[in-house]
Protein backbone atom coordinates (compact mmCIF):
# COMPACT_ATOMS: atom_id res chain seq x y z
CA UNK A 1 0.00 0.00 0.00
CA UNK A 2 2.77 2.65 1.01
CA UNK A 3 4.93 1.47 -2.17
CA UNK A 4 1.96 1.93 -4.00
CA UNK A 5 1.00 5.47 -2.61
CA UNK A 6 4.95 6.85 -3.62
CA UNK A 7 4.17 5.33 -7.02
CA UNK A 8 1.39 7.88 -7.48
CA UNK A 9 2.95 10.57 -6.03
CA UNK A 10 6.21 10.24 -7.77
CA UNK A 11 3.62 10.28 -11.43
CA UNK A 12 2.37 13.32 -10.19
CA UNK A 13 6.23 15.23 -9.47
CA UNK A 14 7.08 13.60 -12.90
CA UNK A 15 3.65 15.41 -14.42
CA UNK A 16 4.84 18.39 -12.59
CA UNK A 17 8.65 18.71 -13.96
CA UNK A 18 7.35 17.79 -17.27
CA UNK A 19 9.36 14.79 -17.63
CA UNK A 20 6.81 12.97 -19.67
CA UNK A 21 8.71 14.13 -22.92
CA UNK A 22 11.63 12.56 -21.84
CA UNK A 23 10.11 9.47 -20.92
CA UNK A 24 8.60 9.11 -24.63
CA UNK A 25 11.65 9.78 -26.05
CA UNK A 26 13.01 7.24 -23.88
CA UNK A 27 15.77 9.82 -22.70
CA UNK A 28 14.83 9.24 -19.13
CA UNK A 29 17.67 8.90 -16.25
CA UNK A 30 17.84 9.37 -12.63
CA UNK A 31 20.57 11.97 -13.33
CA UNK A 32 18.83 14.16 -16.05
CA UNK A 33 15.38 14.15 -13.39
CA UNK A 34 17.73 15.06 -10.10
CA UNK A 35 18.90 18.44 -12.57
CA UNK A 36 15.71 19.09 -13.63
CA UNK A 37 14.34 18.77 -9.90
CA UNK A 38 17.36 21.09 -9.06
CA UNK A 39 16.35 23.97 -11.21
CA UNK A 40 18.55 26.90 -12.81
CA UNK A 41 20.38 28.39 -10.10
CA UNK A 42 23.20 30.98 -10.08
CA UNK A 43 26.84 29.61 -10.40
CA UNK A 44 29.25 31.46 -8.02
CA UNK A 45 32.94 31.24 -8.70
CA UNK A 46 34.13 30.14 -5.21
CA UNK A 47 32.25 27.14 -5.43
CA UNK A 48 35.37 25.28 -5.38
CA UNK A 49 36.95 26.81 -2.10
CA UNK A 50 34.27 25.52 0.06
CA UNK A 51 33.42 22.03 -2.05
CA UNK A 52 37.17 21.18 -2.83
CA UNK A 53 39.40 22.15 0.26
CA UNK A 54 41.02 19.20 2.52
CA UNK A 55 40.53 21.71 5.47
CA UNK A 56 38.29 20.88 8.48
CA UNK A 57 34.83 20.93 8.34
CA UNK A 58 34.47 23.08 11.04
CA UNK A 59 36.72 25.68 8.88
CA UNK A 60 35.12 24.89 5.78
CA UNK A 61 31.37 25.86 7.26
CA UNK A 62 32.40 29.25 8.78
CA UNK A 63 34.17 29.95 5.62
CA UNK A 64 31.08 29.07 3.64
CA UNK A 65 29.02 31.34 6.07
CA UNK A 66 31.94 34.22 5.01
CA UNK A 67 31.44 33.30 1.43
CA UNK A 68 27.75 33.52 1.75
CA UNK A 69 27.84 36.73 3.54
CA UNK A 70 26.13 35.13 6.50
CA UNK A 71 28.27 34.93 9.61
CA UNK A 72 26.70 36.55 12.08
CA UNK A 73 29.03 39.23 12.69
CA UNK A 74 28.12 42.16 15.58
CA UNK A 75 27.07 44.34 12.24
CA UNK A 76 24.41 42.24 11.32
CA UNK A 77 23.66 41.46 15.16
CA UNK A 78 23.35 45.52 15.04
CA UNK A 79 21.19 46.28 12.52
CA UNK A 80 18.61 42.73 13.68
CA UNK A 81 18.61 44.84 17.28
CA UNK A 82 19.83 41.79 19.10
CA UNK A 83 23.21 43.42 20.46
CA UNK A 84 23.77 47.20 21.11
CA UNK A 85 27.13 47.44 20.59
CA UNK A 86 28.98 46.26 16.68
CA UNK A 87 32.63 47.17 17.92
CA UNK A 88 35.17 44.54 16.36
CA UNK A 89 36.51 42.75 19.84
CA UNK A 90 39.54 42.52 18.64
CA UNK A 91 40.61 45.88 18.10
CA UNK A 92 37.66 47.71 19.22
CA UNK A 93 38.08 50.29 16.78
CA UNK A 94 35.69 49.75 14.16
CA UNK A 95 32.12 48.10 13.35
CA UNK A 96 32.86 44.49 13.00
CA UNK A 97 31.63 43.39 9.60
CA UNK A 98 33.21 40.17 7.81
CA UNK A 99 35.33 42.48 6.00
CA UNK A 100 36.46 44.58 8.90
CA UNK A 101 36.84 41.13 11.05
CA UNK A 102 38.61 38.63 8.97
CA UNK A 103 41.22 41.04 6.23
CA UNK A 104 40.76 44.57 7.80
CA UNK A 105 41.54 44.14 11.36
CA UNK A 106 45.24 44.60 12.20
CA UNK A 107 45.29 40.68 14.48
CA UNK A 108 43.56 39.28 11.30
CA UNK A 109 45.76 40.97 8.98
CA UNK A 110 48.90 39.85 10.67
CA UNK A 111 47.62 36.08 10.61
CA UNK A 112 46.66 36.07 7.12
CA UNK A 113 50.06 38.26 6.29
CA UNK A 114 51.85 35.19 8.23
CA UNK A 115 50.20 32.09 6.00
CA UNK A 116 51.06 34.14 2.62
CA UNK A 117 54.88 34.29 3.84
CA UNK A 118 54.41 30.65 4.66
CA UNK A 119 53.10 29.59 1.62
CA UNK A 120 55.60 31.92 -0.07
CA UNK A 121 53.68 34.30 -1.85
CA UNK A 122 53.60 38.12 -2.12
CA UNK A 123 52.10 39.70 0.70
CA UNK A 124 49.38 41.56 -0.35
CA UNK A 125 46.81 43.55 1.12
CA UNK A 126 43.24 42.93 -0.44
CA UNK A 127 39.83 43.63 0.60
CA UNK A 128 37.05 40.76 1.26
CA UNK A 129 35.91 40.86 -2.25
CA UNK A 130 39.61 40.24 -3.85
CA UNK A 131 40.40 37.98 -1.50
CA UNK A 132 37.83 36.15 -2.16
CA UNK A 133 38.67 36.11 -5.95
CA UNK A 134 42.31 34.93 -5.12
CA UNK A 135 40.93 32.02 -3.23
CA UNK A 136 38.54 31.05 -5.81
CA UNK A 137 41.05 31.62 -8.49
CA UNK A 138 43.26 28.72 -6.84
CA UNK A 139 40.51 26.22 -5.77
CA UNK A 140 40.66 26.32 -9.33
CA UNK A 141 44.30 25.05 -9.87
CA UNK A 142 45.30 20.89 -9.02
CA UNK A 143 48.79 21.66 -7.80
CA UNK A 144 49.38 20.93 -4.20
CA UNK A 145 50.75 25.16 -3.40
CA UNK A 146 47.09 26.33 -4.78
CA UNK A 147 45.39 23.26 -2.51
CA UNK A 148 47.48 24.36 0.52
CA UNK A 149 46.52 28.19 -0.28
CA UNK A 150 42.73 26.87 0.46
CA UNK A 151 43.21 25.03 3.16
CA UNK A 152 45.42 27.99 4.81
CA UNK A 153 42.11 30.18 3.63
CA UNK A 154 39.57 28.33 5.45
CA UNK A 155 41.75 27.47 8.54
CA UNK A 156 42.81 30.93 9.00
CA UNK A 157 39.30 32.17 8.50
CA UNK A 158 37.92 29.56 11.33
CA UNK A 159 41.14 30.26 13.72
CA UNK A 160 40.22 34.17 13.77
CA UNK A 161 36.14 33.09 14.48
CA UNK A 162 37.46 31.25 17.36
CA UNK A 163 40.06 34.16 18.63
CA UNK A 164 37.09 36.99 18.29
CA UNK A 165 34.96 34.30 20.08
CA UNK A 166 37.30 34.08 22.51
CA UNK A 167 37.75 37.34 23.09
CA UNK A 168 33.92 37.95 23.41
CA UNK A 169 33.00 34.96 25.70
CA UNK A 170 36.13 35.62 27.94
CA UNK A 171 38.07 32.70 26.77
CA UNK A 172 41.93 32.52 26.19
CA UNK A 173 42.88 34.99 23.00
CA UNK A 174 46.12 33.92 21.57
CA UNK A 175 48.58 36.46 20.27
CA UNK A 176 49.33 36.90 16.36
CA UNK A 177 52.44 34.57 16.68
CA UNK A 178 50.63 31.61 18.60
CA UNK A 179 47.70 32.32 16.07
CA UNK A 180 49.76 31.85 13.28
CA UNK A 181 51.26 28.35 14.91
CA UNK A 182 47.89 27.29 15.36
CA UNK A 183 46.69 27.63 12.33
CA UNK A 184 49.97 26.21 10.81
CA UNK A 185 49.42 23.07 13.15
CA UNK A 186 45.59 22.97 12.22
CA UNK A 187 46.59 22.83 8.37
CA UNK A 188 49.83 20.48 8.89
CA UNK A 189 47.71 17.89 10.44
CA UNK A 190 45.82 17.48 7.50
CA UNK A 191 48.29 17.65 4.76
CA UNK A 192 48.86 14.85 2.39
CA UNK A 193 52.46 14.33 1.16
CA UNK A 194 52.50 16.42 -1.64
CA UNK A 195 51.01 19.29 0.48
CA UNK A 196 52.58 18.70 3.52
CA UNK A 197 56.01 19.43 1.48
CA UNK A 198 55.06 22.71 1.01
CA UNK A 199 54.99 23.74 5.11
CA UNK A 200 57.80 22.76 5.44
CA UNK A 201 60.47 24.69 3.04
ZN1 LIG B 1 39.13 44.87 14.46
Amino acid sequence: MWSMKKILESRAIFQELQITSMLQQQEFSIKKVYKVMLGDHEHVHWKRVACNNKASPKALFVTWLILHGRLATKDRLFTWGITNDDHCPLCNEASESISHLFFECPFSRASWNACQQQLKEVVTVRALTEEINVVALKSKRSGAKAQLYCMMFAETMYQIWLQRNAKIFGGLMLDTVANFRQICFRVASRCNECTRKFMLW
